[in-house]
C-alpha cells in the first residue's frame, strides 16, 4: 500500500510536533516545516519517517520553494496541516499596525499561502486540509484583537476551501484547540488566566498536545472521508458553556 505523506507546518514543537509523531505512528511520512531551523533539526533528529524543511509560511516565495522541495522529496502530499502560529495578547489601543501584521502574516496569510500552493498536489491525491484556529476565533475577549481576528478568519477560510475544493475531492476542516501548555501559550497565559481557564473549562484542565493531534490526524485520515467544512473545538467543553474567555 502507498505510504501517505503529511505536510505539517510549525512542526518543530508543541501541537505540530505531537501531530508529526502521531502521523508516523499511524504509518504516514511527514514533511516537517518550521522557520526555526535549530529547533526543527532537534525535533526531526530521531524521526526516521520525517524530513525537515526550514521555511517561513508567511513569505510567498518561500512557500513556493517549500512545496517544490517537499514534492521533489516525497512525490505526493496527502494532507496539509496548517498549524504554524504566533500568539499576541493585546487590546485594540495597544495593537499598532506592525503588531497586527505580525500576527496576520503567520496566522492568516500563512494558511492561505500554504493551502493555495499545495492545492495542485492535494487534487492529485484527493487529500485533506486541516487548519488550526483556536477557541479565540470562536469567542471575543478584551485581549485578543489580532490573535482572535486572525483565528476567526481561519475558520471562514476553511469553509471557503471546503466549498470550493470539494469538487476536486479535497476536504477542509478546522480544529479549534482550547488551552495547551506549549511555549506559545505559556508566553501569554498569566497565573490568573491559567486559574480562570481551569474554572471555565468543564473538564477543569488544559489539554495536551497529543489530545489535539488525535483530532487533527483523524480529520486527515480516511476515517473522516465524509467530513468537510467542519469546525471542531478540542477544548474540554469550553465553547459549550458560553463563559467568556479569560
Ligand atoms: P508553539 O509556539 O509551541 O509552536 C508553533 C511553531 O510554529 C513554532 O515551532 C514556530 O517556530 C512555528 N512558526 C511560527 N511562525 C512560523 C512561520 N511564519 N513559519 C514557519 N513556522 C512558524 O505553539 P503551539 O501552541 O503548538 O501552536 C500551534 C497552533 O495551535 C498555533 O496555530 C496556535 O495558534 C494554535 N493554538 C494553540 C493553543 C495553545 O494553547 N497552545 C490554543 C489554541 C490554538
Amino acid at each position: 500500500m502507498t505510504q501517505k505523506v503529511a505536510l505539517v507546518t510549525g512542526a518543530a514543537r508543541g501541537i505540530g510536533l505531537a501531530t508529526t509523531k502521531l502521523f508516523i505512528e499511524e504509518g504516514w511520512k511527514v514533511a516537517m516545516i518550521d522557520r526555526d531551523g535549530d529547533e526543527l533539526a532537534v525535533a526531526a533528529k530521531d524521526l526516521d519517517q520525517a524530513q525537515a524543511f526550514v521555511f517561513d509560511v508567511s513569505i510567498p516565495e518561500q512557500v513556493d520553494q517549500m512545496v517544490a522541495e517537499v514534492t521533489a522529496a516525497f512525490g505526493r502530499i496527502d494532507a496539509v496541516v496548517n498549524n504554524a502560529g504566533v500568539a499576541d495578547f493585546g487590546p485594540i489601543a495597544e495593537t499598532d499596525f506592525a503588531r497586527w501584521r505580525r500576527v496576520m502574516e503567520t496566522n492568516l496569510d500563512g494558511v492561505f499561502l500554504v493551502s493555495q500552493a499545495t492545492t495542485p498536489a492535494l487534487k492529485e491525491t484527493k487529500g485533506a486540509l486541516v487548519n488550526i484556529a483556536s477557541i479565540s476565533g470562536l469567542r471575543a475577549s478584551t485581549l485578543r484583537v489580532a490573535y482572535g481576528t486572525s483565528k476567526a478568519a481561519v475558520i471562514q477560510l476553511t469553509k471557503q476551501q471546503a466549498a470550493e475544493l470539494g469538487e476536486h475531492g479535497i476536504r477542509a476542516n478546522c480544529v479549534c484547540p482550547g488551552p495547551v501548555r506549549t511555549k506559545l501559550a505559556m508566553a501569554v497565559h498569566s497565573p490568573e488566566i491559567i486559574a480562570a481557564y481551569h474554572d471555565a473549562i468543564p473538564l477543569n484542565r488544559y489539554g495536551s498536545e497529543r489530545e489535539i493531534a488525535e483530532v487533527i490526524v483523524f480529520l486527515c485520515s480516511d476515517r473522516a472521508s465524509y467530513v468537510t467544512g467542519q469546525v471542531v473545538a478540542a477544548d474540554g467543553g469550553f465553547d459549550s458553556t458560553g463563559v467568556g474567555l479569560p
